[in-house]
């Protein structure tokens, strides 16, 4: 499959606009936010979930194959099918992406299979680089929309990121409620200065 590439560049007056206000450059990583918010059951951080599981992040709800973005620079530490234990059908019909962002590690997640060029382990990016799409979930699980699933991470454990033995959110003990970023993080359209539409991007 090929899809168009976008991409966000910051102008040098917006990096010191945004350095002289102390204002770290964080990204929401979706085109705009959703009316349905992340802050509210059941798309919030521990909403309950099957089995007494708690949600592990929150959900961003977009439409398939929308741009997600990078919420700041990092590297790349995994490009994989995101269920990666499950045998279902959810198990490959969608990605995750994990990248270390410096302060803290972000897993997006819920994302399709196919992403842009250079879109790789061991990547750099930049805060608002275009690094993948909202995946198609219909048919796939029980839910009436597409998302970005991001969940956060202190960054300061190693190994996978899926913990079945750590309820209630059965994830790796230093998960973090994603909340307060996503609270803080600026739409593109706000930040941005020039956009760039470049050729397609790889399957
Ligand atoms: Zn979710």
């Amino acid at each position: 499959m090929k899809r168009e590439a976008t991409v966000f560049r910051f102008s040098l007056s917006t990096m010191k606009t945004l350095a002289a206000a102390g204002i770290p450059p964080l990204i929401f990583p979706l085109k705009a936010r959703s009316k349905y918010s992340y802050q509210e059951s059941p798309r919030c951080f521990g909403a309950k979930r099957s089995g007494g599981r708690l949600h592990a992040g929150v959900d961003l709800y977009g439409n398939a194959g929308s741009p997600i973005f990078a919420l700041a620079s990092g590297t790349i530490k995994a490009v994989s099918f995101f269920n990666v234990t499950g045998k279902n059908e959810h198990a490959k019909s969608v990605s995750q992406i994990v990248i270390d962002h410096g302060t803290f590690t972000a897993r997006y997640c819920e994302v399709a299979n196919d992403f842009p060029a250079g879109i790789k382990a061991e990547g750099k990016v930049n805060a608002g680089q275009h690094i993948g799409y909202i995946g198609n979930l219909a048919g796939i699980i029980n839910w009436p929309h597409n998302m970005l699933h991001l969940e956060i991470y202190g960054g300061f454990l190693t190994g996978g990121l899926t913990a079945v033995n750590n309820p209630p959110y059965k994830r790796r003990a230093d998960l973090l409620g994603p909340t307060p970023f996503i609270d803080r993080a600026s739409v593109l359209g706000g930040y941005f200065d020039e956009v760039v539409t470049t050729a397609t991007a790889t399957a």
